[in-house]
């Protein structure tokens, strides 16, 4: 599941594509104060869109899809995605 990042620059819902990543413009009004939204990305596995944290996208916690069909859990290292080791 290895795979560098695409960053789109325009919100097209449609073509995001796996591992696609859409930076959040009004990132401080959502989520926790200190741990808020920032991008939108759709899982490298599935698709599924899911709201991703700042922590996450700074790699310092995984992301978890939230489909209930895909398990993938990664992280986001600089712009590449990186499995998580199972524990
Ligand atoms: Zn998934």
């Amino acid at each position: 599941m290895s795979a560098d990042l695409q960053f789109m620059e325009e919100w097209i819902p449609e073509k995001m594509d796996p591992g696609t990543v859409f930076m959040l413009e009004t990132q401080a009004k959502l989520g926790q104060a200190q741990n808020p939204y920032v991008a939108v990305m759709s899982c490298p596995r599935c698709g599924t869109l899911g709201l991703i944290t700042r922590k996450q996208i700074a790699g310092l916690i995984p992301v978890i899809c939230g489909s209930s069909q895909c398990s993938a859990q990664f992280f986001i290292n600089d712009s590449e995605i990186v499995p998580r080791k199972p524990s």
